[in-house]
Parts: C-alpha cells; structure tokens; sequence
C-alpha cells in the first residue's frame, strides 16, 4: 500500500464532517446564471468563467484576469472554484504515471491516476471514497464504502489532472475508487459534463462495473453513448461468487442476460475485464471457458494480470498468462492485455487505497 506518512493535514475519517460549500464545479448552467444575476453582475461572465474553468484549468477565481477585480472578490467570498485539493502527487521511475492524492472540501482523500502513453494520455478517476462491493483481490475493498463521490468531485479530478498533464487528456475512465453503478446518477452527470463542456468524446469516456445489473439496464435504456465495461474476472457462478461476492445478489446469469440485453438495444460492444488470478481463474480450461461463455455476444476482453495488493493473491507466470491467452486464439472477440502502469507507485488497477489512521 501507498507511503502516505506525509499527509499531516488529513483527520481520522471518523471525524470529518459530511457537510460542504457547494463549489463552482458542482454547479449546472441555470445554477452559474443565477449565481452572476444575484451577484448583480452581466450573463455574459458567464461565458468567460466557463472558459477560465474548462479551457484553462485555473486554480483560482484570481487567476480570471479578464474579469474585473471586484467580481472575483464577490465570487470568491462566495464560493470556492473547486471541490477537491491536491494533497500530494507521486511519479513512476519511468514518468510514465503520475498517482494524485486529493482531499475533499470535508477532509476525504481519493485518488487518481494519470497515464501517458504513445498516442493516448488516460485519466483514471474515482466515483466513491472506498467501495461497497468488497472484491476479494481489490485493495479499494480494504476500505469498506464511505462516501459517494459528487459530480463535481468526479469532474474536478479531471480538470486538476488536465492543469498536471504534460499533454492534452485524450481518455477519461471511471476505475479508480469505487463502484460508479452504485453512484448511478452522479458518475452519468459527471460524464456528460466532460462530454459537453470539456469536450471529451462519449467513446473516450469509459465507465467500468463490477457488475450491478439493474444500471446496466438503466444505461441501455437511457442510451447513453459512453463506453461500458464490465470486470467478469470468472466463468462460473461459484468461482465468480469466491472472488466477488456481488454475485450472490447479481448471478453471473443475470450480469450476461444485462450484457445481452445492452448490446441489443445500443449495438455497442461492452469490454469485459478479466483479471488473472494465479490457480484461480488462469488456466486454458477457464479460457475455454470464457470463449463459450461470451462467443454469442460481440464484445472485447481485456485481460489484467493481476497487481500485487499483499493479499492472498498472486500474478500468473508469463508462461500460464501466455498458454490463458493461446486458448483464446480462436475466439471471435478482440482479446486486449493490460499491462497495468504504475505498479510500483501501487496506481495500478485495484491498487488504489487510502486508510483513514494515516
Ligand atoms: N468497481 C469498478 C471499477 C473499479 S476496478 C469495477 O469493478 O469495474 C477497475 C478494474 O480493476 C476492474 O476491472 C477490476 O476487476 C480491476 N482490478 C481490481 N483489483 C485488481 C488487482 N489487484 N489487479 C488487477 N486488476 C484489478
């Protein structure tokens, strides 16, 4: 887990408390409209603000240097420009990954995680502080839940990450902390901002379930043209029930029948993760078995070799990965393999954890 020896400023989570200022980020449209009517000042600042806000990533209301000095008073005794704080930032040796340790207005941390990549620059972002779903092999898990994530918690992690970026964010996906399905509404709204206003397209934006069947459902019904991804990580109910015990609410029968569903009411191929557990889920007949269970359904898979999170768990050989990934050699599906980055940061995926004692 990480180093966070240094963070004198957080309070045991058991003391913070649950209410906030509302911030500029978490407000809609119609909320900033009447925010510049009550402060007696032109709609036209508005434009200006959203400009500052999603095209420039500012930091402070002092930073808007086209708007007169009185109004950034006014508005910064009013309100604070964003939700969350960074409180520390850690670099792979490489440099190839940057973890974002934030604080919320009422003291919770969360973290991000910053990618860079040839052609790609991925933000990965929390939509919980801890999560409820207590997946065996998950350090997020270790946490319990303890607090859903507003929209403009989710959307300032990735306006604080564009200010960090050494290049443009091209892809924004919502795995870091948390389960979004179980933050239904606010994890969609925060996408449609990013969407709409900071001009992220909806297929850059992916949003990753353990697997809550009802919102996947929602999610086709409403037809929302982001991204879906779904951790399998097992080909049959009681392997899937041992490592994720969701699955004893959401059977592994009904999570394919909401797959199935979704496909055909958005045509759109849903990813499946699969992580690799050393003996749990990596041999060639777990492969084949995957290959039956998704062959009717045009999707991708995306194989994760397992991250270290000291737990009971282990990372396959090369060897058994590769002979896993050669029983799939003939499946009709796209068979991707994370080689997560950051590991040695512990960014990588399911590493993500802050303990409330640090
Ligand atoms: N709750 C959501 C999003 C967070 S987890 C979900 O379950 O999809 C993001 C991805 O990381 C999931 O696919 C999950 O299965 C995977 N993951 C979790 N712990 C991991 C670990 N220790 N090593 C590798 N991948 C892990």
């Amino acid at each position: 887990m990480s180093d966070h020896s240094v963070l004198g400023k957080f309070k045991p989570m058991s003391q913070l408390n649950k209410t906030t200022k509302k911030s500029y980020i978490e407000l809609n449209n119609n909320e900033v409209s009447s925010l510049i009517k009550e402060l007696d000042e032109s709609q036209f600042r508005v434009q200006q603000i959203q400009n500052w806000v999603f095209d420039h990533y500012v930091e402070t209301w002092d930073a808007m240097e086209n708007l007169p000095i009185h109004i950034r008073d006014k508005l910064s005794a009013r309100l604070p420009l964003h939700p969350l704080e960074i409180n520390y930032i850690t670099d792979s040796e490489n440099a190839s990954t940057q973890k974002i340790l934030f604080q919320t207005q009422n003291g919770y941390p969360i973290e991000s995680v910053l990618m860079y990549d040839q052609k790609r620059t991925t933000v990965c972002i929390s939509s919980q502080v801890g999560c409820a779903v207590d997946c065996k092999f998950c350090a997020t898990a270790s946490m319990g839940f303890i607090h859903n994530l507003s929209t403009g918690e989710m959307v300032d992690q990735v306006i604080h990450l564009q200010r960090q970026s050494k290049t443009k964010i091209t892809n924004v996906v919502f795995m870091g902390m948390g389960e979004p399905f179980l933050n239904y509404r606010r994890v969609i709204k925060a996408a449609e901002i990013l969407n709409k206003k900071m001009g992220f397209g909806a297929r850059r934006i992916t949003i990753s379930t353990a697997g809550i069947v009802p919102k996947i459902r929602q999610m086709a019904e409403e037809n929302h043209k982001y991204k879906l991804a779904i951790s399998l990580n097992a080909t049959n109910e009681l392997s899937r029930e041992r490592i994720m015990p969701l699955t004893n609410t959401y059977t592994l029968k009904s999570l394919m029948d909401s797959a199935h569903y979704y496909y055909q009411k958005t045509r759109r191929l849903i990813t499946f993760e699969y992580v690799l557990l050393k003996d749990i889920n990596d041999s060639p007949n777990d492969g084949e078995r995957l290959l039956v269970l998704l062959e009717s359904l045009p999707c991708k898979v995306n194989v994760i070799p397992y991250n270290e999170i000291g737990g009971s768990y282990n990372r396959p050989s090369e060897n058994t990965i590769n002979a896993f990934l050669d029983s799939l050699k003939h499946a009709p599906f796209t068979v991707t393999v994370r080689w997560s980055k950051g590991t040695e940061i512990d960014a990588g995926c399911g590493q993500l954890a802050v303990h409330g004692d640090i």
